[in-house]
């Protein structure tokens, strides 16, 4: 992924006509722009900021059919989800892994309860099962969780789901795009539509943010995948258009593993204001989370709120021997769930279906909202589809069912280098030429210079923002050792892209502001 060279080859090709634009460069558009190119379409993405920049990198990191929907009795979003997991634990081995859960039970009705429900949960996975669901004792319990504490403990039930890494995700499919002759690019925005005589959507007017140069881009299907933006673009195309999004706030805090001291995550089905909490073990730390709170305003950085970090903290507080408290906190990281609104009830998220909606407008704008990370395959299918059904596009099957994300053949030294996909070599080819880069940043994180050289050579960041929230999970992971690095990361970025030393302190200024809404 090479944006000079993106940005040239849409210049020399601007006069043709594309298949598809998709605006947003979240899960939903990366994973129709796959589903697309694999299709056979030409295919441009365009993203104002970074790839999963907005909801896309602040996910609870689950790849999972949903415990909670099947206690709402939405079996067949459950069924739908569970199918999607298998296929992504499949095709993304390097990304994705399969993680045990315990629930800790206080009571026989909870025992019946979950352990019945769990079963229906594996029943419904079939033959993508990642494992049997079963009630522990309470002596096995507190072996798999040594600090939940112990008091009024019954026992446990096991139940597995996917994990994975959400925004290195996104950058995986961002470059399985480029691969088959898509474009994507970050740091372009859609400022409006462009329409033809008859009313009827042609193309996009989009900025690229690093030039300024505008330019008309035409394209036979617009799709509008831009999370909770997407009514924005529902007004560049009708401005009366009514609001068809009802943003909730979900907050996560990252903590020690010593906080926990298992490989086991711990799923609490029912905390004070009716949500699940998760505490999730993620590359040496736990997440922990979520909230679920209305809002009536979108930001690309919404920020945490008090209530939201102490409700996570007293909830956590609550089952372990060692309390967390706020000191303890190495991130604190808030995303938008881009919920459809439910006309009936516009104020409701608990209860609004987390299931995405697909509509056409009369101009044949194609908008696809809501939904979960989880499901962005087959959302993307069924969305072309929708294209392919209204006469926009002509008939070609999906592909994306059996297409691996990862592809790599040679075997890595070191393992964890493989959520760099395919090249993830090329790595170990710049330390072993120059051992000194094999150092790690920070003793804290486990990223080398190295990696940063490379991501820079290959994943198109444009700022350490990218880098150290998005390509790295540095940020996300432990925000004051990202600060102590992030001078180094500059310093390797300045050197790899061409940019100078202003460049890098300008950087510095905007990293560090930043990072207060993380702290
Ligand atoms: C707290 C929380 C936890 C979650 N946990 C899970 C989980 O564990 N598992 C799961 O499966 N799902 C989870 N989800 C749901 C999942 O994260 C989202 O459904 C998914 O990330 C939404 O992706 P998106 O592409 O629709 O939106 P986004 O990721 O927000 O992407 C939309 C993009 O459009 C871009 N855009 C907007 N306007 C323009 C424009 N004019 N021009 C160009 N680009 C534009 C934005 O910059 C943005 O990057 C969670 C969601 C939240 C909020």
């Amino acid at each position: 992924m090479n944006r000079e060279k993106l940005v040239a080859e849409l210049q020399h090709d601007i006069k043709n006509i594309r298949d598809i634009i998709i605006i947003g460069g979240g899960a939903t558009g990366l994973g129709l722009a796959l589903d697309a190119v694999t299709r056979g379409y030409k295919t441009l993405l365009l993203e104002q900021s970074d790839f999963a920049k907005g909801t896309s990198s602040r996910s609870t990191k689950l790849i999972h059919g949903g415990v909670r929907y099947l206690a709402q009795g939405d079996v067949l979003l459950v069924k739908e989800a569970l199918h999607e997991r298998g296929m992504i634990l499949k095709n993304a081995p390097h990304l994705t892994a399969n993680q045990e859960f315990v629930i800790p039970a206080y009571s026989l009705w909870d025992i019946i309860l979950y352990t019945t429900g769990l079963k229906f949960y594996d029943i419904l996975a079939g033959r993508l099962s990642l494992g049997k669901s079963c009630f522990i004792n309470r002596s096995e319990t507190l072996k798999r969780l040594p600090l939940l504490k112990p008091e009024g403990l019954k026992g446990g039930i096991v139940y597995h789901d996917g994990q994975f890494d959400d925004s290195r995700m996104a950058i995986s499919i961002a470059q399985a795009c480029t691969d088959n002759g898509g474009i994507v690019l970050n740091y372009f925005k859609v400022t409006a539509l462009l329409k033809d005589g008859n009313g009827i959507i042609n193309g996009v007017r989009a900025r690229d943010l690093e030039t300024g140069n505008e330019f008309d881009l035409n394209s036979r299907l617009v799709i509008n995948a831009a999370g909770v933006f997407a009514d924005e673009i529902h007004r560049m195309d009708n401005p009366g258009s009514k609001p068809t999004i009802r943003p909730s706030q979900g907050v996560h805090i990252v903590l020690e593993n010593s906080f926990f001291q298992s490989r086991s995550a711990i799923m609490i089905p029912k905390t004070d204001d009716g949500r699940v909490l998760f505490a999730i073990p993620w590359y040496g730390n736990v997440v922990v989370g979520t909230t679920d709170t209305p809002l009536d305003e979108i930001s690309m950085e919404p920020k945490a709120l008090d209530s939201e970090i102490n409700f996570i903290l007293d909830t956590a507080g609550r089952y372990l021997t060692n309390p967390p408290s706020r000191a303890d906190v190495k991130c604190v990281f808030a995303g938008l769930r881009p919920l459809a609104a439910n006309p009936e009830n516009p104020s409701a998220t608990k209860e609004v279906s987390r299931r995405h909606k697909i509509t056409l407008s009369e101009s044949k704008l194609l908008s696809i909202i809501g939904g979960k990370w989880t499901s962005y395959r087959r959302m993307a299918e069924e969305t072309i589809d929708k294209g392919i059904k209204a006469g926009i596009l002509e008939s070609r099957k999906c592909q994306t069912r059996d297409f691996s994300l990862y592809r790599n053949k040679t075997s890595l030294n070191t393992e964890r280098l493989k959520i760099y996909g395919d090249k993830a070599c090329e790595i170990e080819k710049i330390i072993s030429d120059q051992p000194s880069l094999g150092e790690l940043l920070h003793p804290r994180l486990a990223y080398t210079k190295a990696e940063i050289i490379w991501i820079c050579r290959n994943e198109m960041p444009r700022n350490i923002e990218d880098v150290l929230a998005r390509r790295t999970r540095a940020l996300f992971l432990d925000v004051r050792a990202s600060i102590k690095i992030a001078p180094e990361v500059a310093a390797i970025m300045s050197a790899e892209l061409g940019f100078d030393k202003s460049w890098e302190q300008k950087q510095l200024d905007e990293y560090n502001r930043l990072v207060i809404n993380y702290l």
